[in-house]
């Protein structure tokens, strides 16, 4: 495992692709520190003595090496290690009060560790020897990766091949005796200009015209034709609290990029592009079972700050709204430890989360996001909108005015009303605060791509025969619900 100084260094040592508001950026810029400090905090935490008991479940022993890794470079090989990321995904994301961004690697790493052994197995492809191959680099060299799934789609309504442009899905334009040139843009990519390797995949079902879209690769961040159109948001730095912590989202766009054969695990086999698509985003909504219910609790615990401050912990409404937000995070993180309890061991012995557990969590919490702000603005009142700027507290003119007028719950001191206005103020009336409220909705996948995986991984018919039955007609199946779940083996 490497220290967070390494990684700052090797982020320091890329090549120069990274655009912003015009200009052409480094990655040690001011403006990417939010994205950078949420990444070193996923080294630092390793070595942090107030974790130490955490330390199983932030490390992991890789199955190739036998050595003790960061989990967020772990092939989950059991019900315990989806059960671990989980609680990983919750524990980091305190850390950093919000998104922790490195799932999007490793939720992609794993979905490639199913598929492309699913490929050799159908197609006698090498795909996985080439993964496995890149693995050990990305587990001893302690990596990083995003995902690069959501291609920007153009006409929504109409199919990679049937767009007026066949760059607005990232598709394989060439293929040459060492590799293959990729071309199009992929877009919100998280943190893509601070990791360094970008895991390429498909966005949706293909069809059997869509074999050129069907491509997974890894691509360096940095690699020539790569270039990252940038949008960054932090918390605000003021009042010396940690971090400053953020995101850095990418429209990434492939210029003609070579992708040398060894990091190409996928290229037109149509149907297993749908499915590493679907699997990435299983993945993925199985790790904001995790970061959701994390979410939950630190917009709960600002909201049970801001109540104390102004002195009404004890109120009924107060503790209404309080009890349904323990109901979210609860729910969400509930499910997705059975989602974890009822995963199966995938061809390649990766372990895959129960599908439909996984999207009832995402949705819910999804649909919930803007909910749990309104709480949060309900018992703060409006002084998070419109508290007097940090330069108004160090005035010594206006302080004393702002120390008088300020004062709320005698039991609270003054500078401790003033730093919890200001918390509030940046978690949720900022730049960064709509980009969480955002990602809350779409992160993973919108709220209707979760309901079509719920549905179309749903037996409705068993569902109604519990009803034909009790209801006495006729019902020729013997009576089975695959949703009671398993034991399974190691519990
Ligand atoms: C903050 C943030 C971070 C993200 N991070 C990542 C990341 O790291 N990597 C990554 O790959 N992606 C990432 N995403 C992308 C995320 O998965 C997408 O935003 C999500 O899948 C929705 O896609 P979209 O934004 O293109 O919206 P659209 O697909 O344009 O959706 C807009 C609306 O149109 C509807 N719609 C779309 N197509 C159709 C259709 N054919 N028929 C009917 N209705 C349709 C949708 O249901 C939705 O209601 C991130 C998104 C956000 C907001």
């Amino acid at each position: 495992m490497i220290t967070s100084s390494e990684y700052r260094k090797r982020l320091s040592k890329m090549r120069r692709n990274v655009y912003m508001n015009g200009q052409l950026i480094d990655r040690d810029d001011p403006r990417m520190e939010g994205a950078v400090n949420i990444f070193a905090k996923t080294y630092d935490m390793i070595t942090d003595p107030e974790l130490k008991e955490y330390e199983d479940v932030l490390t992991a022993t890789s199955h190739l090496t036998g050595e003790k890794i960061n989990r967020f470079c772990h092939i989950h090989r059991s019900v315990a290690d989806l059960l671990a990321k989980q609680r990983m995904t919750r524990l980091t994301c305190h850390q950093v009060g919000g998104c922790i961004a490195r799932c999007m690697g490793i939720d992609s790493t794993n979905a490639n560790a199913v598929v492309s052994y699913e490929a050799d197995q159908k197609y006698g492809t090498e795909y996985y020897k080439r993964f496995e191959k890149w693995l050990r680099d990305f587990q001893e060299n302690d990596r990083t990766a995003c995902c690069a799934q959501t291609d920007v789609k153009g006409n929504r309504p109409a199919r990679p091949h049937e767009q007026l442009d066949p760059d607005l899905y990232v598709h394989v334009v060439e293929t040459k005796s060492d590799g293959i040139v990729i071309r199009g843009a992929k877009v919100h990519n998280s943190d893509a200009p601070v990791v360094e390797w970008l895991n390429v995949i498909p966005t949706r079902r293909l069809t059997k015209e869509e074999g050129e879209w069907a491509v997974s690769c890894a691509v360096p961040a940095d690699a020539e034709g790569v270039k990252l159109i940038v949008s960054a948001a932090s918390y605000p730095a003021e009042l010396g609290a940690p971090g400053p912590y953020g995101s850095a989202d990418s429209l990434t766009v492939f210029d003609n990029v070579f992708v040398p054969w060894e990091n190409v695990f996928l290229n037109g086999e149509y149907e297993l592009g749908g499915r590493l698509a679907l699997l990435f985003a299983l993945y993925h909504r199985h790790s904001y079972t995790g970061c959701k219910p994390a979410m939950t609790d630190v917009i709960m615990g600002a909201t049970a700050l801001m109540a104390e401050v102004n002195g009404i912990e004890r109120k009924p409404h107060v503790s209404e709204k309080l009890a349904e937000m323990i109901c979210t995070s609860e729910l969400c993180y509930g499910t997705g430890v059975a989602a974890g309890i009822n995963g199966e061991k995938s061809g390649s012995g990766t372990y895959i989360p129960d599908i439909v557990y996984c999207n009832v969590s995402r949705k819910h919490a999804g649909e919930n996001i803007y909910h749990e702000f309104d709480i949060l603005a309900d018992i703060a009142g409006g002084m998070p909108a419109t508290l007097p700027r940090l330069g108004d507290w160090e005035n010594p003119e206006t302080r004393p005015y702002l120390e008088k007028y300020m004062m709320r719950n005698p039991e609270v001191p003054i500078e401790d009303v003033h730093r919890a206005f200001r918390y509030v103020q940046g978690m949720s009336c900022s730049e960064i605060a709509g980009v969480m409220q955002y990602a809350g909705v779409h992160g993973g996948g919108s709220p209707r791509m979760e309901q079509i995986a719920i549905m179309g991984s749903y037996d409705m018919e068993k569902t109604k025969n519990i009803a034909k039955r009790l209801a006495g007609i006729p019902v020729k199946e013997k009576y089975s619900f695959d949703r009671l779940g398993e034991t399974p083996e190691e519990l």
